[in-house]
């Protein structure tokens, strides 16, 4: 059937070169003769996954042949997942057949809690701290040493740059010690993959909402490497107005904002004050949380919460007025998830019919609420839903290691890097990093809002350039 969409390319994925593609499948090679059968599919041009084709930083153009990766039948496959894009300093070694052997995860929120954001530099330094430990702690808890594993995953982007390059580095040094094979995983693939861990039924193509504290991603996955962005956010994502509804009403962060909104919610009124739903006007899937951030901060304001009385202290008539806006806020934020994943249902079926799931991760998919909320939709258009547990919505180190088998097992890799890498060496980290390509009927003019907000003075040139167009 002819495809009757087309893509906009808002970003273009780094591709191998031709010089880097001959190395790699000359470096495969050796590899590939020992391969169970699975892991041994034909070798083409289009098995090098452009979301990791970060082959352009291997200065070791022979392969080595890797310590373990061969002897796997696939469910002999065991991977050190580590994640360091943004706050959670995590490890965790999971097999080919998704038993966890082990996960480990040293978060931030303490830091989180006290400067109320994440400062690139100090967050840097605190996986810094953290990383060989929790990386030990993965390997000690699931009874294995570097030798007994396959390969090595690790996120290198999207993220801060700092941080990534912390979890890179020491994937790197581990791969050069033992002449492991390396993935470099894309962290919005990972929350989405890490669902098919749990949920053998689930196959592609399926639909997932991902939804973080960074992140607000409406996509169509039709197979692995394969995906559509169905809509994105054109300022905040969700879990960031959790985290700051949550500051402003002076909750205990500790946890992050999410969890103490969701609980403090429970005792509210979602009904009492009337928060408009963001975007109602463009009919597309994407997501503004900007708006509803200064709706709830005007709220506070004029019912004068004082935020720095924590809410333990709170009077019970102030307890009740907080809660009441929590209530609300999180009413009309997971409202606006459920219009868009009603339209985005539409569009993907029309893609791809045969779609029967929607799979929704990342940390906010750990709310009971929202879960609820969209199990809702979904039966209304009878999909399922699936959502992975809890610790493996927010960030961690399974789902980096499950993206790493589900490339590795078929042949999406790099070769180990040299045990000499120098420590000044320029790695592939990839802080901004589109997944798949953009829906072109989901393009809207408020994707050219949020332009108009980074650069008010270049609204008017660039209406006058749209009004010179043929
Ligand atoms: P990141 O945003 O760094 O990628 P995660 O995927 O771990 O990290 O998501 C963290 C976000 O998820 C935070 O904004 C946090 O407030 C939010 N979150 C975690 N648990 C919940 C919850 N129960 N309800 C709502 N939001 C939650
Ligand atoms: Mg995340």
């Amino acid at each position: 059937m002819a495809l009757s969409f087309r893509f906009w390319r808002l970003n273009l994925l780094p591709k191998p070169s031709l010089s880097h593609l001959q190395t790699t499948l000359k470096a495969l090679k050796p590899l590939k003769q020992k391969l169970s059968p699975i892991c041994s599919l034909p070798m083409s041009s289009s098995s090098l996954n452009p979301l990791n084709s970060h082959l352009s930083i291997s200065k070791n153009p022979t392969f080595s042949e890797p310590h373990n990766p061969t002897a796997c039948p696939q469910d002999d496959l065991v991977v050190l997942g580590i994640e360091t894009s943004c706050d959670d300093t995590a490890a965790a070694v999971v097999r080919g057949n998704g038993e966890i052997l082990s996960q480990v995860v040293s978060s931030q929120a303490d830091l989180l809690a006290q400067y109320g954001g994440v400062a690139p530099k100090m967050a840097e330094e605190a996986h810094l701290q953290v990383i060989d430990q929790v990386v030990q702690e993965a390997l000690d808890k699931a009874k294995l040493t570097e030798r007994n594993l396959s390969a090595i995953a690790v996120t290198i982007g999207p993220g801060l740059g700092l941080c990534l390059r912390v979890g890179v580095r020491k994937a790197r040094k581990i791969a050069g010690s033992f002449n492991l094979p390396i993935i470099g995983v894309h962290h919005m693939e990972a929350h989405a993959l890490v669902a098919r861990l749990n949920e053998r039924e689930l196959q592609f193509p399926f639909m997932a909402l991902l939804i973080s504290g960074g992140h607000n991603l409406l996509i169509l996955a039709r197979d692995l490497g394969q995906y559509i962005q169905l809509g994105t956010t054109i300022d905040d994502a969700i879990g960031e107005a959790y985290d700051k509804t949550a500051k402003w009403l002076g909750l205990d962060l500790r946890r992050s904002g999410g969890p103490a909104i969701e609980e403090l919610a429970r005792e509210g009124d979602a009904k009492s004050i009337k928060f408009s739903i963001p975007m109602k006007q463009h009919k597309d899937c994407n997501f503004s949380y900007a708006g509803l951030k200064t709706q709830v901060r005007l709220a506070i304001e004029s019912e004068n919460i004082n935020a720095t009385i924590p809410i333990s202290s709170a009077s019970s008539e102030d307890r009740r007025t907080r809660a009441d806006i929590a209530a609300s806020f999180q009413r009309v934020a997971v409202l606006h998830l459920e219009e868009r994943c009603e339209r985005a249902i539409e569009w993907a079926l029309k893609i791809e019919p045969s779609v029967k799931y929607l799979v929704v991760s990342g940390g906010v998919a750990s709310n009971q609420y929202v879960r609820a909320q969209l199990d809702q939709v979904v039966q209304r258009n009878s999909l399922r839903l699936v959502c992975p547990p809890p610790s493996l919505c927010t960030d961690n180190g399974v789902m980096v290691a499950w993206t790493g088998i589900e490339n590795f097992r078929i042949g999406r890799f790099d070769p180990p890097p040299p045990s000499d890498e120098p420590e000044d060496i320029v790695y592939d980290l990839r802080p901004r990093w589109p997944l798949g390509e953009e829906y072109a009927e989901g393009r809207s003019e408020a994707r050219s809002m949020k332009t108009a907000r980074i650069h008010p003075s270049l609204t008017s040139m660039i209406q006058a350039s749209s009004q010179q167009q043929p």
